[in-house]
């Protein structure tokens, strides 16, 4: 058994612990990466970061890196109400972003290292000991080290470990939705739009993200009620069929596609841990709250919790009062980001009578005046929340 001492420690080495790795990096800290995987693949996982995400990967300094390495701007975003310009129509004016998740994955690691950072690649974290002097033990090729650190981070993910070895009591919003996706080649659709629509009476979505490389993710949310998940090669043929039944554009875009990746189904809901910091751990990305991931919101809540740390770091030097700074800032963005996605599926996916008369009244309202729709998805947590803004999507006001 070794033993080593670093600033900050992250568990994990995807999105979150990536950028904030090489934002303390690039000012000073001793950070180490420690990561698993040797090699990163596709685990069918994001690659849209809205326009509110974009601004914070612009904010923590990876923006021009993602886009030079493996990202492309996609200025155009249809919800099912008609193409729409982000640039033009955001706080932010910037466009969305899209990339393979394991090349941005690749990307940012190496940025980090160049940054200054340690990254142990095929390293498993299997333990930690929180306090004041937190401890990560670290194995790897049948060795163990007990790792010092000032500040562990959990960036490991959905399923993280390092959440339940701190002991934070994990929240759970179940949703009864399924959310599948699959990697394509052969779309036949615009490749400057992400389109995500939704089909009310099925209580399904569907979207088609463009990558580079004439690559594009398809996605297929859907009730638990269907009588199917949506997993395994075997499936694809179901998956389009289902999809087309969404809209009839998806049919048109997947004539001609192939898959070159795994067609892999996830639960619906929201994941999450209020104040994600005690006893010198803090716990970001999926790690502090795995979104539904029907909405897109994971990589710019991550992205947000890697510049909101950040920041707090680089403020004091008492990293405990840090921590609690950083967590206190996660409840409010998160509760708000979790509250808008909650009226989005209320209105437009949930299947009960009740929602059926709510649609009654909020649709035709919707069509007649788009700015009734709350704007968060795109525009971030930040918009107004108040019951009026609630009312007038309701259409109750
Ligand atoms: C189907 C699906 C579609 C999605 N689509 C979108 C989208 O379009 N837009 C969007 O914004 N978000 C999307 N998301 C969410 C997004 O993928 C996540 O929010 C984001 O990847 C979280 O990043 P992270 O760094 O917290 O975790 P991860 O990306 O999961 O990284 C965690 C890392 O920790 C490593 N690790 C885990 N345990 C250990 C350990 N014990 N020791 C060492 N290493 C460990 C893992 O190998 C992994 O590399 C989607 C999610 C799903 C499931």
């Amino acid at each position: 058994m070794t033993a080593s001492r670093y600033d900050l420690v992250t568990v994990g080495g995807g999105l979150g612990a990536s950028a904030l790795a090489r934002a303390m990096a690039e000012r000073g800290a001793k950070v180490l990466v420690i990561e698993q995987e040797r090699r990163f693949r596709d685990r069918v996982r994001g690659e849209y970061v809205c326009p509110w995400g974009v601004a914070e990967a612009r904010e923590l300094g990876i923006l021009e890196i993602l886009c030079r390495a493996c990202a492309s701007e996609l200025p155009w975003a249809d919800l099912g109400f008609g193409p729409r310009n982000l640039v033009e129509t955001t706080p932010q004016q910037l466009p969305g972003l899209s990339f393979s998740h394991p090349e941005m994955q690749e990307t940012l690691l190496a940025a980090a290292e160049a940054a200054g950072a340690e990254v142990r690649r095929g390293v498993t974290v299997q333990g930690i000991e929180p306090g004041e002097q937190p401890v990560v033990l670290a194995a790897a090729d049948g060795r163990s080290e007990r790792i010092f650190a000032r500040l562990i981070v959990a960036a490991d993910g959905r399923g993280s470990q390092t959440r339940k070895w701190a002991g934070f009591i994990l929240k759970k919003n179940i949703q009864p939705f399924l959310f599948a996706g699959v990697l394509l080649t052969g779309v036949a659709a615009r490749r400057d739009m992400a389109v995500f629509i939704f089909n009310s009476d099925l209580g399904s979505v569907a979207a088609a993200i463009p990558q580079n490389g004439g690559r594009s993710r398809a996605y297929l949310g859907h009730p638990t009620t269907a009588a199917y998940r949506l997993q395994g090669p075997e499936k694809l043929g179901l998956f389009f069929a289902e999809t087309a039944k969404v809209a009839p554009m998806f049919g048109e875009f997947y004539a001609k596609a192939a898959s070159i990746g795994p067609l892999a189904s996830f639960d619906g809901g929201d994941f999450w841990v209020n104040h994600p910091y005690r006893n010198g751990v803090a716990l970001i990305g999926d790690a502090a709250a795995t979104s539904d991931p029907s909405f897109g919101q994971g990589m710019s809540l991550t992205l947000r919790d890697a510049r909101v740390l950040r920041d707090a770091l680089l403020a004091g030097t008492d990293w405990d009062v840090a921590g609690h700074r950083y967590a206190e800032q996660h409840d409010v963005y998160f509760q708000n980001s979790h509250t808008a996605t909650l009226w989005f599926r209320q209105v437009f996916q949930e299947q009960s009578p009740e929602a059926a008369l709510r649609r009654q009244k909020a649709l035709p309202l919707i069509a007649e005046d788009l700015t009734r729709v709350p704007d968060h998805i795109f525009s971030g947590p930040e918009m107004p929340l108040d019951d009026s803004v609630r009312s007038r999507f309701f259409g109750e006001a």
